[in-house]
């Protein structure tokens, strides 16, 4: 039985090198082969000769008036011509070095003609020639992504071939009602039409017909996923209200209103008998930390152990140390799992951990690698920077008995992307900052505005200010980082020392080292801080109110925002200066953005139009879908539709036992299986 399954040696031509090929494209099976969509079409809608301007291209529409005439001439050069009638004109159509296409064309038959116009002479220099209708081959349109083992017209007839086998077991995902509903073709018309395109607007539609699926196909993954989850037991996590009460009193200020509805959103998931799946979204500085805090405490409470889960082993240690504090004088004891312990160490914290003396451990993937048990593991949070990924969110979620999970992310992300890189999660936002923060006055000078910008330093320095100085940011090369840092740090420290004291930070540094450069920074012994971006996350110091970037045009929107963060975090007027030539326009572009706002979510906003989703959150790290057809920019409203329509669709009794969508419920068990998402 033929499947869309099969590879595509099952296609005649295609043995084990052509299998080859199309594996560098990315094809292996005959499904592979049938989404493998163009990139563009050819465009030979015919030209208006009354209209056409020398030497203009065009494509002709017209009737064979004369028999061709092939004339050679020199090595290997010929000429072809014949007329052809245009509308109400004969013009001449000549082809120089492509004789076998005389055998194309016969008297009184169609033709089109694509080539450069000699508008004098009302001759056309031919590079194509088509013969219309000549069969329903219809090579109008289609280019594909090639490269160099695969060429344009072979792997076309590859799609011809695998289209005439198997479009009769081309399956339809979509609904009846939802095709009717937006007009789309069902999917052997999309796919024969994506391919072989009767005309620009049929290729059109069956483009809008894909992206559509494609949509509503990754909802319905997302989806489905998260109404598993919500089936699943999970723990009912029944804390302590009076205790957390009491923890919440004593904190050292009050919650804002932002922070007390998501610590509620979340209390309210985790007394349900459901895992929780929640993202906590909010700008640097919105107060996550203490949200998160909050959650730990009440699953304390309940007897539960909690987890906390950070990109970096420097990120780690610098939440264990916040919450360490954080919960001081309380029965939360913190433990940091990291790679630094010595194997007896590691052993110990381990046995504990099991034992359940601990209940609270923090630090990087090593929390749930195997061999990493838990007591009674109850919440897990990641501290995400969008570096965990569906897949990795998967893995968490199933460590021990199906602990609640709070992933947090500073950076704020764009509906759309939230969308499809957290449709499977409920979210929850904090979109408001601690009362009594100034907006951070932003600055942009140019490089040779430089002395002006140490002047500034200077004057902020003696009013008492903390001042962090990045360094530019080298892609290439972590070794020049650190120069570039080192060097920048020799240069600070010749102008402004001995008056102020000046350190430096980077990854190269041990972690000692850098422990006891940011303890000395946030203790005031040193008002200057010269780093790399490692204090992108994290770093936590409200006196340090100047934040000098230097190249920040090297810098994308989000780690600009990133970095600003670090200062503007306590009641003092805040600054950033960034210094900056930039090349580009959207280099220029995020420099203006940068000054004109510090709302983290029209930043983010901005970003993902100045570079299209892919960069935005970069698909290795984030896990972000990568759609052939969808552009979830572009087409934001079809997105939102296909996710709804996907809800409603898993939220409709029985919808899986109805026979139009067992290619849909094929299709999820098909998915299921897979390891991975992007
Ligand atoms: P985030 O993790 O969202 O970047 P943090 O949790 O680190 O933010 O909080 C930033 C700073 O604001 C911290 O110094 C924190 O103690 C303080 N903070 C948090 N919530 C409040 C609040 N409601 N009122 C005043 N200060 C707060
Ligand atoms: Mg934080």
């Amino acid at each position: 039985m033929r499947s869309l399954t099969d590879s595509v040696a099952n296609l005649k031509g295609v043995g084990p090198k052509r299998v080859a090929d199309l594996a560098t494209l990315g094809i292996d099976t005959i499904e592979d082969l049938l989404t493998y969509y163009p990139t563009r079409y050819n465009d030979f809608t015919p030209t208006d000769i009354e209209s056409a301007k020398d030497k203009q291209k065009i494509t002709l529409q017209g009737v064979v008036v004369s028999e061709p005439l092939l004339v050679r001439y020199g090595y290997r050069r010929n000429r072809l011509t014949f007329r052809m009638q245009v509308g109400n004109e004969v013009v001449i159509a000549t082809f120089f070095n492509q004789p076998y296409i005389k055998k194309q064309i016969e008297l009184n038959q169609q033709v089109t003609v694509m080539g450069k116009w000699d508008a004098p002479r009302r001759q056309v220099t031919g590079n194509k020639l088509l013969k219309e209708k000549a069969d329903d081959r219809n090579e109008f349109g289609a280019v594909y992504a090639v490269n160099k083992h695969i060429r344009q017209n072979v792997l076309q007839s590859f799609i011809r071939q695998a289209y005439e086998e198997y479009a009769n077991i081309i399956p339809t995902y979509l609904p009846e009602t939802i095709r009717q509903r937006y007009r789309l073709m069902d999917r052997r018309q999309m796919i024969r039409e994506i391919h072989f395109p009767q005309t620009q607007a049929t290729a059109k539609a069956a483009r809008r017909t894909a992206a559509y699926e494609e949509f509503f196909l990754f909802q319905l993954r997302l989806q489905a996923i998260r109404r598993a989850h919500r089936q699943e037991d999970g723990e009912r996590i029944l804390y302590h209200n009076d205790e957390l009460k009491e923890f919440i009193g004593g904190l050292p200020f009050e919650l804002t209103d932002a922070q007390k509805r998501v610590v509620n959103e979340i209390c309210r998931d985790m007394r349900q008998p459901y895992q929780m799946n929640r993202l906590l979204q909010g700008d640097v500085g919105s107060g996550k930390t203490i949200v998160a805090a909050i959650a730990i405490y009440a699953a304390i409470t309940a007897g539960y152990q909690a987890a906390l889960m950070a990109p970096t082993e420097i990120l780690a240690g610098q939440h264990a140390k916040k919450l360490a504090k954080i919960f001081e004088g309380t029965h939360v004891q913190v433990a940091l799992l990291t790679g630094s312990l010595t194997a007896k160490q590691h052993r110990e914290l381990l046995t504990a951990m099991k034992r359940g003396d601990v209940n609270l451990i923090v630090g990087t993937h090593a929390l749930i690698q195997d061999g990493v048990e838990y007591a009674n593991l109850g919440l897990v949070i990641t501290d995400e920077q969008h570096r965990f990924g569906v897949n990795q969110r998967q893995q968490l979620r199933e460590k021990g008995e199906h602990p609640d999970v709070l992933a947090m992310t500073a950076t704020p992300i764009p509906r759309t992307l939230a969308i499809t890189n957290y449709g499977e999660m409920d979210v929850s936002i904090i979109d408001q900052l601690p009362a009594g923060r100034k907006p951070i006055q932003t600055k942009w000078l140019q490089s040779n505005q430089h002395a002006a910008a140490i002047h500034f330093l200077r004057e902020q320095l003696k009013q008492g200010a903390q001042a962090y100085v990045v360094s530019p940011l080298i892609e290439e090369s972590a070794a020049l980082d650190v120069q570039n840092a080192t060097d920048l740090y020799n240069q600070l420290s010749a102008d402004l020392e001995p008056a102020y004291k000046v350190g430096l930070l980077h990854g190269r540094m041990g972690t000692e080292e850098k422990d006891e450069a940011m303890r000395q920074f946030k203790s005031g012994e040193l008002q200057v801080l010269v780093a790399t971006t490692v204090i992108e996350v994290g770093v936590d110091n409200p006196n340090a109110t100047v934040m000098v970037i230097y190249d920040a045009d090297r810098f994308g929107l989000a780690q600009l925002h990133q970095l600003r963060g670090r200062v503007g975090r306590g009641s003092r007027q805040s600054y950033c200066l960034l210094i900056a030539d930039p090349k580009t326009d959207e280099g220029k572009a995020r420099m203006k953005t940068m000054v004109a706002t510090d709302d983290g979510f029209k930043i983010a906003e901005q970003d993902l139009k100045l570079r299209g989703s892919g960069d935005v959150l970069g698909k290795k790290q984030s896990g972000m879908p990568e759609f052939k057809v969808g552009d979830p920019v572009a087409d934001l409203k079809m997105l939102q539709i296909a996710r709804a329509d996907a809800g409603n669709l898993l939220g409709m009794s029985k919808w899986d036992q109805v026979d139009e969508n067992q290619p849909l419920v094929l299709y999820l068990k098909r998915h299921e299986l897979e390891t991975h998402f992007d």
